[in-house]
């Protein structure tokens, strides 16, 4: 016996952001008795970035702003939402699988795993020890504390290009180190960060360790041209270089990827009967919140479509 609430759903959605809200739409607006679950609060990484200019129908707005409105939008059609839940226990292998949080045992004839990815870290010495004291994954949160300090920011996708000018409105020196002699960021974001006299860039280095007292003091860096060590002295280390799959919670019960991202069929079907997974969780060529919503589209349809033939199948 537990004296936990037990909570029952035609569909428990795993995760909040673009995938999550987008499959919480078309499971509520099928009238499947739809909840939503977010170990944080509502909006995943979308909410920190400053600003989306490719979602179609909105040429520019902030990432939390239009994360607002999917939430608005899945309200609409009436869904139960439970943020800052952490999942303890989950069970996915069974028919009607299980899902366990500190009060409560959600029960659900289908769950769709949306839970995203989050930052990669440098592992490099220094960068645990300096986290909050210079060092930081997120540029919206924490770079107003840096007004006129040197900053680094490390990567070359759209994250880190995007990032480091965002910082410049605060720092007086952002450095962008990269890996590579060229970008793997968009070229209309390449040639804006170009334009910011803000910025030095740094090609092929590759961070090593971040050191300081309090906080953090210098980066060093290897050159990657002639193996030789270049010191950083600076006030604080961004790095941006991509995410890895939000999925420990499902390890052992779910196939992967090499890379550790959930494998799904067109259908957004994963390995396990009634278990479906959208966004950046999955195995995907494109991480960005137009094919994150899609795939959530696709993944509440999926899931509809499985319960019928199960209900069928029971009744
Ligand atoms: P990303 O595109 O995967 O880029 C990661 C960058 O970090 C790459 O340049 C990579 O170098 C570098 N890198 C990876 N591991 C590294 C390591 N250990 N040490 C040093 N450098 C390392 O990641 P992202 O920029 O976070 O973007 C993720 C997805 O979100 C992408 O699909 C992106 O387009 C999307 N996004 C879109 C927007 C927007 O549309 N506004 C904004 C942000 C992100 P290499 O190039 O050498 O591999």
């Amino acid at each position: 016996m537990t004296d936990k609430k037990i909570l029952n759903y035609d569909v428990v959605i795993l995760g909040s952001g673009p995938a999550g809200f987008s499959s919480a739409i078309y499971s509520a607006r099928g009238n499947l008795k739809t909840a939503i679950l977010d170990i944080n609060m509502f909006g995943g990484q979308p909410s920190n970035y400053l600003e989306i200019e490719n979602y179609p129908g909105f040429p520019v707005i902030s990432g939390f702003e239009l994360m607002q409105k999917f939430e608005e939008h899945a309200d609409k059609f009436g869904i139960d939402k439970y943020p800052m839940a952490e999942i303890l226990k989950i069970n996915l292998i069974s028919e009607i699988k299980e899902i366990e949080t500190a009060d409560t045992i959600f029960k659900a004839k289908a769950i769709i795993i949306a839970t995203g990815a989050q930052a990669k870290k440098l592992n490099i010495k220094g960068e645990s020890e300096f986290i909050g004291r210079g060092v930081s994954y997120c540029a919206v949160c924490d770079g107003a504390f840096y007004k006129d300090k040197i900053l680094a920011v490390v990567g070359g996708g759209n994250s880190a290009l995007e990032e480091a000018m965002y910082l410049t409105k605060f720092a007086k020196k952002v450095y962008i180190i990269h890996r590579r002699e060229t970008f793997r960021a968009d070229k209309i974001i390449c040639q804006r960060t170009c334009t910011n006299k803000k910025i030095e860039f740094i090609m092929c280095a590759q961070p090593i360790e971040i050191t300081g007292n309090k906080c953090v003091e210098k980066l060093i860096l290897k050159d990657l041209k002639n193996n030789k060590n270049i010191d950083l002295c600076l006030d604080g280390v961004f790095p941006y270089i991509g995410c890895t799959p939000n999925i420990d919670k499902f390890i052992g019960q779910i196939k992967q990827n090499a890379d550790g991202y959930i494998e799904t069929d067109i259908n957004m079907q994963t390995s396990v009967e009634g278990v479906f997974a959208a966004g950046d969780v999955r195995n995907t060529p494109l991480r960005q919140v137009i094919t994150a919503a899609s795939d959530g589209a696709v993944a509440a349809n999926s899931a509809a479509r499985y319960i019928e033939i199960l209900t069928q199948v029971t009744a």
